[in-house]
């Protein structure tokens, strides 16, 4: 059988049964999600199940390399991240916007020694936003410049005007995280520190 299918027929069994008044006041109230994520596409990181999340907590946006791209309201181009960014902030107005990278992403290492070749048409172009972070690595370690997009990402979104009005508001929180694949811990990313999550 078709794995999709299979696993939605599962769902149907298994977890229809359990859920469904939860999705039934979802579908009559609409979403107001507390909290949105932008991971990356890794299909090993999901933020729904690192975070214990059930649906209706979290907006998530997950690209390459979990990177946010500067506030650029007129340069030509498709803004798929910011477009979900400006929903999630201004329309759902979640009060917590988290940036989690992690370990092994393969985005990252595109940024640092280049993207495949059967992915220039795009790929190339998206993770160089995360550049500066590889050229201010002092080691450029993967672990380090995984942890400076991460802080890259969290400066790009203050450079929105209505993020950094509602951060100095104390109306959204934003923060940045870290997941080891190989390990199953998750870092807590400041400004000055990246310190595993007790
Ligand atoms: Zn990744």
């Amino acid at each position: 059988m078709d794995p999709l299918i299979e696993g939605y027929k599962k769902f149907r069994a298994e977890i229809w049964p359990a859920e469904r008044e939860r999705y039934e006041a979802l579908a009559h109230w609409g979403q107001s999600p507390d909290t949105m994520i932008v991971a990356c596409s890794d299909s090993r990181v999901d933020p729904q199940t690192i975070f214990g999340a059930v649906p209706g907590e979290m907006f998530v946006l997950r690209n390459v390399a979990a990177l946010v791209p500067p506030y650029q309201p007129d340069a030509l181009g498709y803004h798929g991240t910011s477009a979900a960014i400006e929903f999630g902030v201004r329309v759902l107005k979640v009060a917590r916007l988290v940036v989690l990278g992690h370990a092994q992403c393969g985005g990252v290492r595109a940024m640092a020694y280049g993207a495949p070749p059967q992915a220039r048409d795009f790929v190339a172009a998206w993770v160089d936003i995360g550049r500066p972070a590889f050229d201010a690595a002092p080691g450029k370690k993967l672990s380090e410049v995984e942890i400076g997009v991460v802080r890259l990402s969290l400066a790009n979104l203050m450079s929105f005007p209505w993020i950094a009005e509602l951060v100095a508001a104390g109306r959204l929180g934003l923060q940045g995280y870290i997941f080891d694949i190989h390990t199953g811990v998750l870092t807590r990313v400041t400004a000055d520190g990246a310190d595993a999550v007790p």
